[in-house]
């Protein structure tokens, strides 16, 4: 009964939410302090070992071991002040979640006895069991074993339950021959080489030496939530979580009335309450809101240091979904979970920044500081072009694919949009006209060879995949799903190689005789521009007209799923790349081109099977039993025969289409997983497609009484 439906699903949840409403003059005090900071730890330490500690955590020192036994005992003390029980290795394997793995503080002491210890050894590492983790073929060649080592870089931290607490200890996942078997380490090989990369460069604008450059990163979150009433009475949401079918309601996000619209109250508490445990977790989250599509909404936070924003950025998604179950909702973090109205992505703002937190892509107000924007910006231009394919391959996923190049999201062909202000600078420089820009409230840069840049330069631009936004970059295509870590590492590597090569462009020029920075610099970002400026589009690129001119006139790259760009991983260019820089040698980023066919192939394998679950043994009955009650019509009026003429039809387009899948799922198409991943695309999502067409049209037909799957109307609605 649908009614009955609606009053459970929109029931009075604040009856089963928990009163966790922290009196504002408190919120302060609850930020970060269920982390473990290094000011808890130096008030636990003794000055010599904090300062060991020190350097490994702020310069990246090795670890000096004689000290890991105190500090263990200090993190156990804390962690079982705040309630913890339990520890674990908390890391990033290649699924793109994280994993733990439990274990007591308590050890038995004899006679009846039990004390409460934790080691150095157990802080350093950990065996979890590798062979359950993908590995892409790594342990195949190798041992069977992988271990987890603590990461001292990212902060320890407690994850609370209703019935206690768990102190996790970030760490990194490797075998033991030190291939990287998760998605932290080769993060952290790139901030070294971006680091290693910039220093020179920064030096030769006059940075004093010893600074210390890293990526900065805060990423905005897009999710669904619906009532956990529907979810559960959607085996497609719980299997795969998307919806395979549903038609699409009379009205969707036409009224453009969602977006940044009031929250609503159940909605509101969700988010509150997410957000105070976001705090306690030393998590800065900012921003909330409606996003565009009915049921849909966003959290940012501000910016970190891209190893720590990874880190916290797993923590945003988990704490909201088990949060939302508090709320009777379940948080949908799907790129495409509704077909037909806007996706979610996870935008990603990357930046480079000094240790002493000078932002390298802030234009700044000197014409000191603008040159070397300049310089950086051109790089960034540079590498985008340059590695259009490693961007692509980073945000790929079978669910992404539904929603790039889907008309709300940006579409597969990258490209930089710069604003029409930056954009016109480049320009200048190009045809070497100096002197003020076109817009007006710019401020001088005292140079006639150097155009003035706008304090602000950078404006609105939905539609690209990379815009300029300011004093940053903002990186769009990547899915609200995914774990922002391969995306991280990729932007750090591709920007590491555009700047070195910009850089050794840079020297040489200045050691011409008679060669001033200025014009040095100005020469090196001209050619650059000149070079790379096919890449840089401003206008609408959702546009069909952009599609062909990107393809045809400008020859950007267009890899449109999944496997086409999948299949780049591991090109000549990209093995160097990766290994110059000391991020993934061969091994490891085949391993990763095989895991992502992997996880493709068997996302979309079990997509297949569960339309075709659904296709069989819920939506067919309802048009039966419909067609029984038709049947039983009296009075053979226009009406009921044409229903029933209609409803025989359709059908028997979907028991024609579902014998077409059937088919197609039993078939794999290879024993290679390449070969199965490539026959899901080309024969398994299109059956999937028509059996979905033609159960979509039953939907529209058959009695709401007999309908057996709560509809979009209900599950983007109902709040
Ligand atoms: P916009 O509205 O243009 O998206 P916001 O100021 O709201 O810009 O920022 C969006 C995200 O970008 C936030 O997470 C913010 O902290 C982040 N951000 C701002 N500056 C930087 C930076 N220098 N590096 C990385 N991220 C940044
Ligand atoms: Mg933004």
């Amino acid at each position: 009964n649908q009614d009955f439906d609606v009053n459970s699903a929109a029931r009075n949840w604040r009856v089963d939410a928990q009163q966790t409403a922290t009196p504002s003059e408190l919120v302060n005090s609850l930020f970060a302090s269920d982390v473990l900071t290094l000011d808890q730890l130096k008030a636990r330490l003794s000055k010599p070992d904090y300062r060991k500690l020190q350097a490994t955590v702020e310069r990246g020192e090795t670890l000096d071991s004689s000290i890991a036994d105190t500090v263990a005992l200090a993190m156990k003390t804390w962690a079982m002040e705040k309630g913890a029980t339990h520890y674990t290795h908390w890391f990033q394997p290649l699924t793109g979640s994280t994993a733990e793995k439990h274990d007591s503080f308590l050890n038995p002491a004899g006679d009846g006895v039990a004390i409460m210890s934790f080691s150095g050894k157990e802080l350093i590492q950990a065996e979890p069991d590798a062979s359950s983790f993908p590995s892409g073929g790594l342990r195949a060649t190798f041992e069977a074993r992988g271990y987890t080592a603590w990461d001292p870089s990212s902060p320890a931290f407690i994850i609370r339950h209703a019935n206690g607490a768990t102190l996790c200890i970030p760490s990194v996942f490797a075998s033991w021959t030190g291939e990287a078997l998760d998605l932290k380490i080769p993060l952290l090989r790139s901030i070294e080489a971006l680091n290693k990369a910039v220093t020179p460069a920064l030096e030769l604008f006059g940075a004093s030496e010893g600074t210390r450059v890293s990526s900065s990163l805060g990423a905005e979150q897009e999710y669904f939530l619906i009532a956990e009433e529907y979810y559960y009475r959607r085996p497609d949401l719980v299997m795969t979580g998307r919806t395979l079918f549903g038609a699409k309601p009379p009205r969707g996000q036409e009224l453009e009335d969602h977006y940044f619209g009031a929250i609503p109250d159940r909605v509101l508490s969700f988010m509150t309450d997410a957000e105070m445990q976001l705090y306690a977790l030393g998590i800065p989250v900012k921003t909330r809101h409606n996003e565009v599509a009915p049921g849909q909404f966003e959290i940012a936070p501000i910016f970190e240091h891209s190893n720590i924003a990874a880190d916290h950025q797993q923590l945003i998604m988990q704490v909201l979904r088990t949060t939302a179950r508090k709320y009777g909702l379940v948080c949908l973090m799907h790129e495409k979970p509704f077909a037909g109205v806007n996706g979610s992505g996870k935008h990603c703002n990357w930046s480079m920044a000094t240790d002493a937190g000078e932002n390298l892509l802030d234009p700044g107000d000197t014409p000191h500081e603008n040159m070397q924007f300049l310089f950086f910006a051109a790089a960034v231009i540079k590498a985008v072009d340059d590695h259009q394919d490693l961007l692509r391959t980073c945000v790929a996923s079978a669910s992404n694919d539904h929603r790039l190049g889907a008309n709300e999201a940006p579409p597969a062909i990258l490209s930089i949009f710069l604003g029409s202000e930056l954009t016109d600078i480049f320009e200048r420089i190009v045809s070497g006209k100096g002197g003020r820009g076109k817009q007006t409230g710019l401020m001088g840069l005292g140079s006639s060879v150097l155009p003035e840049i706008p304090v602000h330069a950078g404006d609105r631009n939905r539609t690209s995949p990379f815009a300029f936004t300011g004093n940053k970059f903002e990186f769009r295509a990547v899915g609200s799903s995914q774990s922002i870590s391969f995306p991280i590492t990729v932007l750090n590597v591709i920007a590491a190689d555009a700047i070195t090569q910009l850089t050794a462009d840079l020297q040489k020029r200045l050691g011409k005789k008679g060669a001033t920075l200025e014009q040095a610099v100005t020469d090196v970002v001209k050619d650059t521009y000149k070079k790379y400026q096919r890449i840089v589009f401003n206008g609408d690129g959702y546009s069909t007209d952009w599609h062909e001119e990107a393809e045809k006139k400008r020859k950007l790259l267009n890899l449109r799923t999944t496997l086409d760009a999948v299949e780049t991983l591991v090109s000549p260019k990209n093995l160097k790349l990766f290994g110059d820089f000391g991020v993934l040698n061969e091994r490891e980023l085949a391993a990763r081109q095989e895991i992502m066919y992997d996880i493709y192939f068997k996302t979309v394998n079990i997509e297949g099977e569960t339309t075709e679950y659904m296709a069989q043994t819920a939506i067919l009955p309802a048009a039966f039993s419909y067609l029984a009650e038709l049947g039983e019509v009296e009075v053979k009026s226009k009406a009921a025969t044409g229903t029933t003429k209609e409803l025989v039809q359709l059908s028997d387009t979907l028991y024609d289409a579902l014998q077409e899948l059937r088919q197609q799922n039993e078939a794999l198409g290879g024993d290679e997983v390449h070969e199965k991943a490539h026959h899901m695309r080309d024969h398994v999502l299109p059956a999937m497609q028509q059996v979905r067409a033609a159960a979509d049209r039953l939907e529209r037909i058959v009695s709401q009484k007999h309908w057996p799957l709560p509809t979009y109307r209900q599950m983007l609605f109902v709040k």
